[in-house]
C-alpha cells in the first residue's frame, strides 16, 4: 500500500491548504483581548455580516460557541429542549449542565429532522412553581448525527414562530451551516434569520485548522465576550487562525456541493438510501462496525464507528473525487 489513507472519520481532519497558510503566515495580529487584532475583528464582522446579525464573536471551538450561546438564554435550573441526538446534548459532555446548570429535556426525530410540533409537544414554557420551565430551544442544521440532514425552512420558522410567541430563545447550532447552505441553495442569512444566536464552524468542511463564530445580538455577543474570558478562552494573536477562517469563508464555501458529491458516491456503493443523504455525511448500517472499521482502515480508508450497527463516513476539503471513487470501492467490497 503505497496511497496515504482516506480519512473519512470526520470533516475535522482537514489541513489548511497552500494558499490558506500563506494567509496566515501575512496575517496582521494583535492583542484580540483588548480588542486589538485587526484579523478576527475582520472575521468577526464578516461572518456576522454574511449570517445576518449584529456581531460576532471569534471562539476555539464549536462547542465553546455553542455553549456561550446557551449560557446567555438559560438561567441555571430552567430547561433548554433539544433534539435526542443533538450535538448539545451528546457531544459536548454535559456542559450545559456542568457550566450553566441547565437542565435538558430531548424530542426524538428521524434522521434529525426537525418537526415544530414535537417541539411543541414537549415545551413548557410557563411552568409555575413546580416544574421547570422551559427559556430555550435549540436546532442543528445540518444534523451530524442524524446524518448531516438539511433541516426544512417551513418547520425552523414555525419553531421560531412558537418560541417567539412564548418568550423562549432559540440557539442555532450551524456547525455545518455552511452546508446546509450549499445544498438547498438557501441564502445564509435566511437559514440564520429569526434565531437570537448561531454558531457555525470553521474547521470542518471548510478547512481552517482552528475557530468557530458565534453571532447574535451585539447585547448577547458582548456578554458572550465576557464569559468566553471567564472560561479561560480569551485569546491573544488570534489573527493567525482568523485569516485561516477568512480565507475559508471566501473559498471555500461553494466547493462544499463537490463534498455532497462524494458522498453520493460512498452511500452508492454502500447500498445506502440517497434520500437520506442530505450534504457530506453517510451513515451506513453494518453488522460488526468494529470489524468493518479494522479492515477498511487495512486497506487505506479509515472510517468511524457511530452507535452499535453503524459507521459514518465523512467528506471534506482533503477527500478529492478520485479519492472517493477508490474508498467507495474499497468499502464496497468489504463485507457488510
Ligand atoms: C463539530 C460540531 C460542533 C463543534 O465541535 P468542536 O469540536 O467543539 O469544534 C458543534 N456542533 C456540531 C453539530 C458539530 O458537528
Amino acid at each position: 500500500m503505497t496511497d496515504a489513507p482516506i480519512d473519512l472519520r470526520s470533516d475535522t481532519v482537514t489541513r489548511p491548504t497552500p494558499a490558506m497558510r500563506s494567509a496566515m503566515a501575512g496575517a496582521e495580529v494583535g492583542d484580540d483581548v483588548f480588542g486589538e487584532d485587526p484579523e478576527t475583528n475582520a472575521l468577526e464582522r464578516e461572518v456576522a455580516d454574511l449570517l445576518g446579525h449584529q456581531a460576532g464573536l471569534f471562539t476555539p471551538t464549536g462547542s465553546l460557541a455553542n455553549q456561550l450561546g446557551l449560557r446567555l438564554h438559560v438561567a441555571p435550573g430552567e430547561e433548554l429542549l433539544a433534539d435526542v441526538r443533538a450535538h448539545v446534548v451528546r457531544a459536548e459532555l454535559g456542559a450545559a449542565a456542568v457550566f450553566s446548570g441547565i437542565t435538558t429535556r430531548t424530542w426524538a426525530s428521524e434522521r434529525g429532522r426537525l418537526v415544530a410540533a414535537a417541539v411543541e409537544a414537549i415545551a413548557e414554557p410557563d411552568a409555575g412553581a413546580y416544574s421547570v420551565s422551559t427559556t430555550a430551544i435549540a436546532v442543528e442544521n445540518t444534523h451530524n448525527f442524524g446524518g448531516g440532514t438539511v433541516q426544512p425552512l417551513d418547520q425552523v420558522r414555525a419553531v421560531q414562530a412558537y418560541a417567539r410567541e412564548h418568550g423562549i430563545a432559540v440557539h442555532l447550532d450551524g456547525a455545518r451551516l455552511w452546508n446546509a447552505h450549499v445544498a438547498s441553495g438557501t441564502p445564509l442569512r435566511e437559514l440564520a434569520a429569526g434565531f437570537d444566536t448561531v454558531s457555525v464552524c470553521l474547521s470542518k468542511g471548510l478547512g481552517a485548522p482552528v475557530g468557530s463564530v458565534l453571532v447574535g445580538s451585539r447585547e448577547h455577543v458582548a456578554a458572550a465576550r465576557v464569559w468566553r474570558k471567564r472560561y479561560g478562552a480569551g485569546m491573544r494573536q488570534t489573527g493567525f487562525l482568523a485569516a485561516a477562517g477568512r480565507y475559508a469563508v471566501r473559498h471555500h464555501v461553494d466547493r462544499l456541493a463537490e463534498d455532497h458529491a462524494n458522498a453520493r458516491v460512498l452511500a452508492a456503493a454502500l447500498d445506502v438510501d440517497p434520500a437520506t443523504v442530505d450534504t457530506n455525511i453517510v451513515f451506513a448500517e453494518v453488522a460488526d462496525p468494529g470489524a468493518f472499521v479494522a479492515e477498511a482502515a487495512e486497506r487505506g480508508v479509515r472510517v468511524m464507528q457511530l452507535g452499535p450497527r453503524a459507521v459514518r463516513l465523512v467528506t471534506h476539503l482533503d477527500v478529492s473525487a478520485e479519492d472517493a471513487a477508490r474508498a467507495a470501492e474499497v468499502l464496497a467490497a468489504l463485507p457488510r
